[in-house]
Order: structure tokens, then sequence, then C-alpha cells
């Protein structure tokens, strides 16, 4: 094992493993962007706190963090290990309640405002693709607007690219259809998004957005864009959903972002956190909403692993646990700490690229234009101030981030760090993330490494 970043890691034993997964796994790997990786993933052996250790024994500082979901790193504290042992040894699942399901949401409950009722899923996707059924069986209507450059995972009708005038399935085997129903627009945009509402307001079942962009870069919202979202919901019947998936008990702690934000959606998707590491999804909202699912009216949702115990279990002590210890407290300091250091290093040493995000999420953004003053700039990631004098190039939109130099961070920058033993997520897009189990140490180190990188 080298810890240095001068060597190249051996990464000998993950080159066998993935030349073996070739041959049984569909380009390797279970999900796509695994697979970003040059020449090849690493294949982990374990996790260790906020260290991820790879079958050739390189041991990595962690900032995929699963992609979102392990708020507390990789070690789960006592009593969530000990509620998940005991919802193993029960038995695995039932196909009846348990009173676990009912405590989480609870839990949910009572530190969401919006949230007055629960249906817990599997993963975000079927819980995206279920608060679209339910707000189409609550309106009556059809369509759905959503944000350029939004994830809300791989759905039929999200999988739509486009704007208002022109659009197309973003996927081969989604028919057509579903781009007649599906209106991309601009996030930030608020133009765009009353023009859509003038042509098409009657038609509209509702608005599906997260409340920050998290998988295209990070972007935030410009001030009152969400209550104008709000605004023309209320003005036109459709339901406003936000998907809090990532951002749900990770930005504005226990209220969420739409607590940060101060807007109260409709209905509201979560998953990643809420599961405590195991496969989850949720839908909560507006009672009168929510009833409209089965079996107390007509919108079908149904799932044989729905609510299930194990998942509920290290759910439910995850939130607990992180309520207890102030959890949000820690990995919202180290993230300021991080973005702090990075706007420096970008100041000093590349002026044109962006820092972006907030509370435990981070990412640098390889934007390209300089701004004309060389500081004054928001001092710990971009918070869209108007008066900030990045603010005329920060990214606003998914379009913006995807406009800048993709490929030089994901080839050139993504594998330097990644030999400096410090592991983003693959490509331009993907959020970062702090957990519990980082320390400031860790993030003095990372921002070395960073500076290494940037100089180099
Ligand atoms: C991850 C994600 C999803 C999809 O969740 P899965 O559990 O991967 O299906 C949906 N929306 C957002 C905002 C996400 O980040």
């Amino acid at each position: 094992m080298t810890a240095s970043g001068n060597e190249r890691f051996d990464r000998s034993a993950s080159a066998r493993l993935y030349s073996r997964a070739l041959g049984s796994l569909v380009g390797g790997v279970n999900s796509p962007v695994r697979a970003d990786p040059q020449p090849h993933p690493a294949f982990v052996d374990h996790g260790d706190g906020a260290h991820l250790v790879d079958v050739d024994g390189n041991r990595y500082l962690d900032y995929v963090m699963g992609y979102g979901p392990l708020l507390l790193g990789h070690d789960l504290p006592e009593t969530v290990q000990e509620a998940i042992a005991a919802a193993v040894s029960d038995g695995p699942m039932y196909g009846a309640p348990t009173e676990l399901e009912v405590k989480l949401a609870e839990f949910v409950i009572d530190h969401v405002d919006s949230i007055e009722a629960l249906r817990f899923v599997n993963s975000g996707t079927e819980a995206t693709a279920a608060a679209v059924r339910l707000a189409r069986g609550y309106t009556d209507r059809d369509k759905v607007v959503v944000m350029q450059g939004g994830y809300h995972g791989g759905h039929e009708s999200f999988l739509v690219e486009g704007d208002v005038n022109e659009r197309t399935p973003s996927s081969a085997g989604v028919p057509q259809s579903f781009a007649k129903e599906t209106i991309p627009v601009l996030f930030n945009d608020e133009q765009a998004v009353r023009d859509v509402f003038e042509c098409h307001g009657e038609e509209i079942a509702a608005v599906l957005t997260e409340p920050l962009l998290g998988n295209r870069g990070i972007v935030t919202p410009v001030d009152g864009y969400h209550d104008t979202l709000r605004e023309l919901c209320d003005d036109h019947g459709a339901l406003l959903i936000f998907d809090e998936v990532i951002t749900g008990f990770r930005v504005g702690g226990l209220g969420c972002a739409q607590g940060k934000y101060s807007v109260t959606p409709d209905l509201t998707t979560f998953a990643k956190i809420i599961g405590g590491g195991f496969p989850v999804g949720a839908i909560g909202g507006r009672a009168e909403v929510m009833q409209r699912f089965t079996p107390t009216s007509e919108v079908f949702e149904s799932g044989t692993f729905n609510g299930h115990p194990v998942t509920m279990a290290a759910g439910l002590e995850t939130l607990k646990y992180a309520k207890a210890n102030d959890v949000w407290g820690h990995v919202n300091d180290l993230g300021e700490q991080l973005r702090t250091g990075l706007q420096d290093l970008v100041e000093d040493y590349a002026p044109e690229y962006t820092v972006a995000g907030t509370d435990s999420m981070f990412k640098l953004l390889f934007t390209r234009e300089r701004p004309d003053e060389p500081s004054g700039h928001c001092t710990s990631g971009c918070e869209q101030r108007s008066d900030c004098p990045r603010f005329e190039t920060c990214p606003k939109t998914g379009a913006d981030v995807a406009a800048g130099a993709t490929d030089r961070w994901k080839r050139v920058f993504w594998p330097a760090m990644a030999d400096h033993g410090v592991l983003l997520t693959p490509n331009q897009f993907e959020s970062q993330f702090l957990s519990n189990a980082h320390t400031e140490t860790n993030v003095e180190r990372t921002l070395d490494a960073y500076q290494e990188v940037l100089t180099t």
C-alpha cells in the first residue's frame, strides 16, 4: 500500500475483479456511475469511518459516502448496529406492519413541518414515481414540470430532455408519449416557468424540483425562486413536490432543505439518509393529498419490501443518533471549513473555478470565466448572492455546470486526487459529502491535496 500522492496506487486486484465482473454484470457494475473511474473502478474491501479501503489495500479518504446516504460515515454507532441486528434476528421481514415504521414516520412528521403522513418505499426512484402518480391522481391532470439537469431517478416521466417547445426522451426505451407530459425548464429561471404556466397552467399536475440541484454540480436557488414556484402552483391548482432525496436530513438539518429555504411543498420525496445505509424511499406531505394513495383511495402504490424492518430500524436510529449528537453541527462546520479553504485556493490558483455547496455538500466546479473582481466573493460556497462579483458567471442551471471543463475534471483532476488518497465522486456532476466520521485534520489534508493537484 502506498500512502503518498507521488506514486500511483497499485490497483491490480481491482483490475482483476473488474475484468471478471465484465463477464457477468453489464458493464461490470450495477449502476452506471460506478463505471466512471478510469481505467476501472476500485473494488471496495471495507469502509472505516471516513475512509474506504479497496481490495488492493489502498486507503482513501472518502467523500462519495455512498452518494449521500452515509451521514454517519462507514462505521455505524453501537445503537444503530444493535437496532439493525435486532431487526435481522427477529426475522428479516413479514409483509405485515411493525412498530418500527410507525416510529420512523412519527420522527419525520415531528421534524419536517410540511409532512403529515408518509408512505415508505424502497428507493428514491420509486418515491418520485409514486409522488408524480399521486399528483396526477389528485389533480386529474397529466403534465409535470421538472428542472433541466434535475435528477429524480430512472423513471419514464423523468427521462425527458428539452424544453417547453421541443422535448424528447433522454433514454432509449422511453416512449415519445412520456416526453409530451414532462416539461423541463431551466432551474432558477422564473420567466421560463411563468411562461410554461401561461401556456399549460390548466394541464399541470405538479412542479417537481430538488431544492438545490444536487446531481448536476451543486446549484443553489437564487433568492425567491422557490417562492415563485410555490405561487405559480397555488395560482394554477398544481402541486409543488420537493425531491429531498439528497437534501433530506442533509441540508437544513432536521427541518431539511424546505426548512432552510422556508418553502412549504405539498409533497416531499425522501430516500438516502432516512434508510441509514439500506435501500429506502418515502413520499410524504399533506394528509389530504397523501390519503389519495391506496388503500384509503384510488392512486395505486404497493411494495413487498415497503417499510422494511431492517431499513426502518437503521433509519430511525441513525436520525435519533444524529439529533442527540448534533451531527449536523459537526458536518456543517467541516463543510464550511472545506469550502472556505477551497475558495482561498481558487482565488489564488484557479480564479475561473467556482466553489459550490452548502451544509455538508461540496463540489469544485471547473467553470471557465474569471470574475473581473478578484475578491469579495461568496466565502464558503456559491450562495447566488446578487452582489457577488461572480454572480453573473456562477452556474445557475444544470447547463451552466455542463458547460464547464468536465473532461478535465473527470480525466485529469479526479485521478490525481485519487492518487493523493482522496476519493471524490468521479465526475463533475455528482455532489460530494462530509460525514460525522470526518475530522478537521481530514479536511486540512484534503485541502493540501487540492492545492497540490491544482498547482501541478
Ligand atoms: C439519488 C436521487 C434519486 C434516486 O434515488 P435512488 O434511491 O437512487 O433511486 C432521486 N432524486 C434525487 C434528488 C437523488 O439524489
